[in-house]
């Protein structure tokens, strides 16, 4: 390939990068920003593999067709409240590609008798470094949500003193490999080390707090991808690289900032575990409802929120819950969706979701639009949603205290649809339930909303 078409290929691939970057912003262009980054992932990938020689077109199309395969399946197989594992586990495989490409490079250049110089010997040493530690700990973070290996912070004595030691190794390591002779089986002292505190950085963090977990990975497997883009001297992997960890660490203060923590306190304070949960004092009463009542609530209201968490995703209620809200439409309820952040078990989780039963993207409402909008609510209706609307985050010595939550008790009538008093991911025990105005449908929540639909119907 003539080189400036390669230069060509990859300055097309970075402003397609930018371009869908940009268009994620919006739930309204995510998926055709998703679109252009795949298009230009493929550009990129093709013209490098053709310009290096690396393959030919006969192997370059059959890895296309198992690869879309694969995508596919992936794609249809699992499911909307799994993704979260399956970002983790693309997190750990960018980081590991990432360390086997600065491996290899780092390989190459030894094998031949060079030195690799000094730029190729740090960026060799941070990509396997990084590289490795976003592996570990994204396969680590993988196994808590997926419930293999314990949600609960896993803790030991001496814990941060030895991540701490491990971490100075793994320094000390690393700059041994970038001025002492090359020697290629420091590469996997470093790997090995690296490995092993992936692990132990992630070990101790509770279940809870995954999702930031995941967030900070991508944002490593991004800076892993630029280490290795520097050591092999790739332009565009650079950038790729770049615009990956730039968006994961912004992704990861959105996200810390919505549960009003320190990422300080997410990577060392064993928060999350489950084990904080409030212990029922027996004497408080909740008041149980009815699909026939809610839906006269609903039916006369004339604003009306519907608030959806995790409940939603596992009952698969969006499809329902968009019926109801055409049918209020119809009858001139204004109707909004107030979404928090970390609703669900991913970010984007609600939108997505809402989405794909094409509820209209200006109904939904962030936190810090839907808030002022409680007080003026006649009703609210909280489907499958817990943790995001425990009003405990507003007393001080809670587990969650400052964690900011949806204010729905501030609506006239609150009713929240879910099937049991069991609590929601972080395991305390929920106020609201017990609070004045607040009215239990204790359902499954694709059945509840199909009930109310029917009964609105008739209304
Ligand atoms: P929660 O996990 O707090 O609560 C979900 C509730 O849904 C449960 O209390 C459950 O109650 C109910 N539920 C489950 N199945 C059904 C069903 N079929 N029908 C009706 N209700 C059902 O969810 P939230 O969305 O409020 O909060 C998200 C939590 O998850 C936060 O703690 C967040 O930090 C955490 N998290 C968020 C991630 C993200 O990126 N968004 C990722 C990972 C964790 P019951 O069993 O009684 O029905």
């Amino acid at each position: 390939m003539p080189p400036v078409a390669l230069e060509l290929a990859y300055i097309v691939s970075g402003a397609l990068f930018i371009l869908g970057l940009k268009r994620l912003t919006s739930p309204a262009t995510a998926r055709s920003g998703n679109g252009l980054a795949a298009a230009a992932m493929l550009l990129a990938a093709v013209a490098t593999l053709l310009d290096r020689s690396i393959v030919s077109w006969t192997t370059v199309v059959v890895a296309l067709l198992v690869g879309t395969l694969v995508g596919v399946l992936l794609a249809r197989l699992v499911k909307m409240t799994d993704m979260p594992q399956l970002v983790a586990i693309f997190n750990g495989f960018g980081g590991g590609a990432s360390a086997l490409v600065a491996s290899a490079e780092f390989l190459r250049t030894t094998q031949t008798g060079a030195e690799p110089g000094l730029l190729v010997g740090i960026t060799v040493a941070i990509g396997v470094l990084v590289g490795t530690v976003t592996f570990s700990g994204s396969f680590i973070a993988y196994g808590k949500l997926q419930g293999v290996v314990t949600g609960k912070p896993v803790t030991w004595p001496f814990q941060r003193t030895l991540n701490l030691l491990l971490f100075l190794g793994l320094v000390g390591v690393a700059v041994w490999m970038v001025v002492g002779p090359p020697d290629s089986a420091l590469l996997g002292v470093l790997a090995a080390l690296a490995f092993i505190l992936g692990t132990f950085l992630v070990l101790p963090i509770g279940g809870a707090d995954m999702p930031v977990v995941v967030s900070l990975l991508n944002s490593y497997s991004g800076l892993a991808a630029s280490a290795a883009g520097f050591a092999i001297g790739n332009p565009l992997l650079v950038l790729a690289g770049a615009l990956v960890g730039a968006a994961g660490l912004i992704l990861t203060q959105i996200m810390c900032k919505a549960m009003n923590r320190s990422l300080a306190n997410v990577a060392f304070g064993a928060f999350g575990g489950g084990g904080t949960a409030a212990v029922e004092d027996g004497d408080r009463t909740v008041r149980r409802t009815s699909p026939e009542e809610v839906a006269l609530l609903l039916a006369y209201a004339r604003t009306v929120v519907f608030v959806p968490g995790y409940g939603m995703a596992v009952a698969q209620a969006q499809h329902e819950l968009k019926k109801l809200m055409d049918l209020l439409r119809e009858r001139g309820v204004e109707v909004t969706f107030a979404i928090h952040p970390v609703a669900g078990r991913m970010p984007g989780h609600m939108n997505v979701l809402l989405a794909e039963s094409d509820v209209p993207y200006d109904l939904l409402k962030d936190m810090d639009d839907a808030n002022p909008a409680f007080q003026r609510t006649d009703v609210t209706v909280v489907v499958g949603a817990n943790d995001v609307v425990n009003p405990l985050a507003r007393e001080p010595d809670s587990a969650i205290a400052g964690m900011p939550i949806l204010d729905v008790d501030h609506s006239a009538h609150v009713v929240i649809i879910k099937r049991s008093l069991s609590p929601g991911f972080a395991g305390l025990d929920n106020p609201l339930f017990y609070q004045e105005g607040s009215m239990m449908l204790f359902m499954d929540a694709k059945e509840a909303l199909g009930a109310l639909a029917r009964e609105v119907k008739e209304a």
